[in-house]
């Protein structure tokens, strides 16, 4: 018959590979690279604890191999989290008493103070990802999950220090340690709770991987506001509401690039781009220095009036690297959108109203008519 430790090594090596093949599928991932090494890890040494039979090389294998998945959990919970820093001093103590363990086994030193320094660096090891989550300013329901599981595993590590002191002889062998009642109880709660925040990690790291990309896929690289696709899939999203799109393009930026450079002028874009989120809408890079948003208003006169306030905050600020007597414009098309309306059509008048802007002098709004639109009156009404 198949014992259930060699089935959860199954399980560790087989989720070990899939982590490892969605990494070396999607490259630049590294929390999943050190997911896999942990889970893997964490399978040789369910491995060795399930068959042991107490031979020195897999004790010294087990010494190694769990402090180690611990401490590869601590890293890719570090990096799904974009914390940069390291525990170094944590890091170094695990290590230490690692060494110490393993010197301790060689020594032929009583089983029972061989594993009180595994003990400590395994809830340790354990204790960096709680730190880390703890720390984290944002924690959803999978993370507070994570921490009740490891905190769980770092309060085993730690009983056991106290309790086997207590409860054994010195001399005492693992077999009897294993068998007696303290033991079998404390590998039964670490053989629940070692599972289940694999399972939680493969959720917060994968979910946060997916996460990743859809944001690189939603978003524009330079400005993090919504690219083209995005925004006209809110505009399709939004038009039940119905509103205004405003286009904005910025005038005569080519100048500011040939004067200033292509740095100055990406630092103008992110300028732009910070100015269009204070207003709390949904912001888009159409392309080059053109963006545009989403104001769900009714009223023509208010969805021009967060485009002059706009106007007039990029004519009043200096973006970093523009001489102070270099007033930088904008010029603005509104546009409305309605119930059912094409998104296309909606940005082809305020593409319109743009162009009549650029025309008339730029540094300026200009309101598109609502003659075509639909139920125009119904909505003038409202
Ligand atoms: P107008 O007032 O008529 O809008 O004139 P303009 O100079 O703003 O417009 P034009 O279309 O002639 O030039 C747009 C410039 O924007 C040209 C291009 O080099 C620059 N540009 C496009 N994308 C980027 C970018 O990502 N970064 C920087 N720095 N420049 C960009
Ligand atoms: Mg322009
Ligand atoms: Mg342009």
């Amino acid at each position: 018959m198949v014992s259930l430790s060699l089935v959860q090594v199954g399980i560790f090596a087989f989720l070990a590979c899939l982590c490892a093949a969605i990494y070396a599928g999607l490259r630049n991932q590294s929390s999943l690279a050190w997911l896999a090494a942990a889970l893997f890890c964490g399978a040789i040494g369910m491995l060795i604890v399930g068959q042991a039979g107490g031979s020195l090389s897999e004790w010294a294998t087990i010494t190694i191999a769990v402090p180690a998945a611990y401490l590869c959990v601590g890293q890719s919970v570090r990096i799904i989290l974009g914390q940069r820093s390291q525990y170094r001093a944590l890091i170094g103590t695990v290590l230490a008493l690692t060494a110490v363990a393993l010197l301790m086994a060689f020594a032929d030193v009583p089983f029972l103070y061989q594993t009180l320094p595994f003990q400590l660096a395994c809830a340790l090891a354990v204790s960096e990802s709680v730190i880390r989550l703890v720390r984290a300013p944002q924690r959803h329901v999978v993370d507070i999950c994570l921490i009740v599981a490891l905190s769980g595993l770092a309060a085993v590590f730690l009983v056991r220090i106290p309790l086997f002191l207590i409860l054994f002889e010195p001399g005492s062998h693992y077999a009897v340690v294993k068998a007696s009642p303290f033991q079998r109880v404390s590998l039964v709660i670490s053989g629940i709770l070692t599972p289940l925040t694999a399972f939680l990690l493969m959720v917060k790291v994968i979910g946060g991987v997916i996460a990743t990309y859809r944001m690189r896929s939603e978003r524009d690289g330079l400005t993090g506001l919504l690219n083209r696709q995005s925004f006209d899939l809110a505009v399709a999203r939004d038009r039940r509401a119905g509103g205004f799109v405003i286009m904005c393009d910025i005038d005569h930026f080519k100048q500011v690039n040939d004067r200033y450079g292509h740095a100055v002028g990406d630092d103008v874009l992110r300028a732009f781009a910070s100015l269009l989120e204070t207003t709390g809408h949904s912001a888009g890079r159409m392309g080059g220095e053109e963006f545009a948003l989403l104001v769900p208003v009714r009223n023509a006169a208010e969805a021009a009036s967060v485009a002059e306030m706009i106007r007039q905050r990029f004519h009043a600020g200096s973006p970093p690297g523009i001489a102070p007597d270099h007033r930088l414009s904008a010029s603005f098309g509104v546009a409305r959108y309605w119930s059912g309306a094409d998104p296309k059509t909606v940005f082809v008048r305020a593409d319109a109203a743009l162009y009549r802007a650029k025309e008339a002098g730029r540094n300026r709004v200009v309101v598109a008519e609502d003659r075509d639109v639909p139920g125009v009156d119904r909505l003038r009404a409202a």
